[in-house]
């Protein structure tokens, strides 16, 4: 039989076609000695910037710093109880219960994988200080209800946009923006494979109010704007010099990047289409999608078959996630006994997704949607 060789994500082809010019910047970077805080940090910051319309970008260590900063700069306190999906990673919820924050886990709408005004407002309590919306595999949340609720309520909204850099959200004036510029404070990240990867960890956080941005600034650098001059507690979180390079380089592709993943999807799309086990992403109609992943649901309980059916033709794919939050251990006190969200349940068993990333070769492509046809003859 033929075998493949596909992966998840497949950082070495990419970085062949883009080699030149990283390995350039990588040696510059190190013979300049500006390790940490040098011009390129500054450089990618204002190209992110830029690319994202949006007024502040301060970079930080990782996604899940950046979730962190993002709610101390909001002065959020313990006890305060912040909303976000149970259908996420980690990171969104462990970023606020490490501040003694209450995660409070939302159902998602179980086609977009999102969560929506309608499952947020009923959880709205006295103690809610934040939404924060993930922007799940690529695509946005419908933000306007969201925003709505949120003014509504007087809650701040903090979106968590790691896996959608590059979505585009399109209000119903037709006003568009790029997700993560649309709450009071977004923030991503830049851990390999994300649509936008460095070499290493990374992230950052964007906001269009200045005062925050001075508040993040803060945060994220040891409670200082002047050295040695800490005015709040902070923590240590920097994008280093060679990881700005990189994405520097990276953010240049990054449009035709998600293009390229964009066409992949339609192809799977139309390969899936007929069959009626398999229920392919669906868009909402004021948001583009990036595919950070590219998700199936399989509808006939076989899901699990699948994935081992795929494993044993070479084909990785992967479950985003096999366990809801409010499952996990370290989450188990926020919740009672026995919680469940229908939705999250549903997701846990029945999706799957597959490899798609920006060196995909038609031909492999081929090979899955064949076996995945294969197996639901
Ligand atoms: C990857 C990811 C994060 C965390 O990013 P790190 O850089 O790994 O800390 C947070 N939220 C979501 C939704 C993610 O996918």
């Amino acid at each position: 039989m033929k075998k493949i060789n596909v992966q998840m994500v497949d950082l070495m082809g990419q970085y062949d076609k883009i080699k030149s010019q990283i390995d350039k910047n990588i040696i510059n970077t190190i013979r300049s000695g500006k390790l940490i805080n040098g011009p390129i940090v500054r450089e990618f910051s204002g190209n992110l910037s830029k690319f994202l319309e949006v007024k502040h970008v301060i970079p930080c260590a990782n996604g899940t710093d950046a979730l962190q900063i993002a709610f101390m700069a909001l002065g959020l306190e313990p006890g305060d109880e912040v909303i976000c999906p149970a259908w996420t990673y980690v990171a969104t919820a462990e970023a606020a219960a490490i501040l003694g924050l209450i995660p409070v886990m939302c159902d998602v709408n179980p086609n977009t994988f999102n969560v929506t005004s309608e499952y947020i407002e009923p959880l709205i309590s006295e103690k809610t200080k934040a939404i924060v919306p993930v922007h799940l595999y690529g695509q946005s949340c419908d933000m306007e209800p969201i925003m709505n609720l949120a003014k509504k309520y007087n809650l701040k909204v903090v979106e968590d946009n790691a896996q959608a850099i590059g979505c585009k959200y399109t209000y119903s004036d037709c006003e568009a923006k790029l997700t993560g510029t649309i709450g009071d404070i977004g923030t991503t990240s830049f851990y390999p494979s994300k649509n936008l990867g460095a070499y290493g960890d990374g992230g950052a956080i964007f906001t269009n109010d200045d005062n925050l941005a001075e508040k993040i600034y803060l945060a994220a650098n040891h409670g200082q704007n002047k050295r040695y001059h800490h005015k709040i507690i902070g923590c240590n979180s920097r994008l280093d010099s060679i990881q700005a390079e990189i994405l520097n380089v990276k953010l240049k592709y990054l449009n035709e990047y998600n293009n390229n993943r964009n066409i992949m999807a339609n192809n799977y799309n139309l390969a899936f289409e007929a069959i009626k086990e398999i229920q392919t992403p669906k868009i909402i109609k004021n948001s583009t999608h990036v595919y950070h992943q590219y998700t199936l649901k399989i509808l006939n309980n076989k899901r699990d078959e699948l994935k081992q059916y795929l494993l044993e033709n070479d084909i990785p794919s992967m479950i985003y996630y096999p366990i809801p939050l409010y499952k996990q251990e370290a989450f188990s006190k926020f919740v009672e006994q026995g919680f469940e969200l229908t939705n999250t349940e549903e997701l846990s068993k029945s999706v799957i997704s597959l490899p798609i990333h920006t060196e995909l070769e038609n031909s492999n492509q081929d090979y899955i949607t064949e076996k995945v046809l294969n197996f639901f003859k």
